[in-house]
């Protein structure tokens, strides 16, 4: 354990085995999560069934990585540990099918707090509610641990029935590798809200519509669409990685000074401060989730109104003529 981050990050050491190692887990989904959970679990000795729907298409593939596949309500009622790895969308429905099967000192874990932080699911007051949420996609927890090492993870309690919450989350994360490279203690609340605030404000919503209007301001103004490609998606990437890598700093340190002190003195102009606080309480709130949730009961008609602009928009024509250019350096 370690203190010299604002929070507390658990390591091997922390992790006691006997509190997962007697226990059947039934990891419900096989996508990107559930493979790599199922797999890790099983290669540290724990008792794992796949819980997936007749005749879903990730059955074959479960049975041929040598796992026990059932349906969900026939895993879960097998089952010590039940872990929602299927999109959070249609937990909600799917846990209405396996609820009965949760008996008084069971396991309910979730990767993310959406549906237990806005009520979408309401699991009795008898089991544990846990998260144990890789940092990274699936395939690289799966990677990871074959290689001996892990990606890093969260831990969260919601309700705590046994006692032993905790440290069967712990545990949980060390069979998944989690605690190889350090797990962050967090609570459903914080991981919810800074998921969704990330995704909307940074990474997903905020980074797209930044290259878009750095795009659209260049070619209004006359320029190559071309140039405004390279300019404002294109180089995108190599400023992340230094970033990724190093921090703001390596990246200052790498451009050239022009293009640090233009950046420095003309990049917040572009960013509306307001405009992300607003976001925030909209994920506070709930009012997104409430949005996002009766989008998906109304068959999604606003999404897809979005997804087809997006797809429609000239940079994504011309940036798929200009990746034809540069296939070759993807062989590497
Ligand atoms: P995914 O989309 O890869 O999951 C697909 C799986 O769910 C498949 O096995 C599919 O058969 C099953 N499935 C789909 N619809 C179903 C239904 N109606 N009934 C039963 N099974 C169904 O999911 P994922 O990306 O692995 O996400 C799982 C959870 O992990 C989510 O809560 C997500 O927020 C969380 N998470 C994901 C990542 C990531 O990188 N993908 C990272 C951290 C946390
Ligand atoms: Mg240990
Ligand atoms: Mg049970
Ligand atoms: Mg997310
Ligand atoms: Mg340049």
């Amino acid at each position: 354990m370690t203190d010299e981050f604002t929070t507390t990050v658990y390591y091997d050491e922390d992790a006691e085995e006997s509190y997962i190692e007697d226990k059947t887990v039934a990891v419900l989904g096989y996508g990107s999560q559930g493979h790599a959970h199922a797999q890790n679990l099983d290669d540290s000795g724990v008792d794992v069934i796949v819980g997936l729907r007749e005749g879903s298409s990730s059955r074959p593939e479960a049975e041929a990585d040598g796992l026990e596949v059932a349906t969900p309500d026939v895993a879960t009622e097998q089952a010590d540990t039940v872990v929602m790895l299927i999109p959070d969308t249609v937990q909600p429905a799917v846990y209405e099918a396996i609820k009965d099967g949760l008996d008084e000192g069971d396991t309910l874990q979730f990767a993310h707090g959406f549906n237990i932080h806005y009520g979408q699911i309401e699991p009795p007051e008898h089991v544990d509610v846990t998260m144990v949420a890789p940092k990274s996609p699936g395939h690289l927890v799966r990677r990871t641990y074959k290689r001996g090492e892990g990606t890093p993870g969260l831990l969260a309690v919601y309700q705590d029935a046994t006692g032993q919450a905790h440290e069967e989350g712990l545990a949980y994360a060390e069979a998944i590798g989690c605690t190889r490279a350090g797990v962050i203690e967090t609570t459903f609340r914080e991981e919810t809200e800074t998921d969704l605030f990330g995704e909307q404000a940074v990474l997903c919503g905020g980074v797209t519509e930044m290259v878009k209007a750095g795009f659209e301001t260049l070619v209004d103004a006359g320029y190559a669409p071309e140039m405004a490609y390279f300019e404002c998606l294109n180089e995108l990437k190599l400023i992340v990685d230094l970033m990724y890598e190093g921090g703001h700093m390596e990246m200052w340190n790498s451009v050239s000074d022009t293009a640090e002190y233009g950046g420095l003195t003309r990049g917040e102009d572009v960013i509306d401060r307001e405009g992300m606080e607003e976001i925030l309480e909209g994920v506070q709130s709930g009012e997104f989730a409430r949005e996002w949730i009766s989008e998906n009961q109304a068959n999604r008609p606003a999404y897809r109104q979005y997804r087809g602009a997006e797809q429609n928009h000239q940079i994504e024509e011309v940036g798929e003529r200009l990746r034809e250019l540069f296939e070759w350096g993807e062989q590497e």
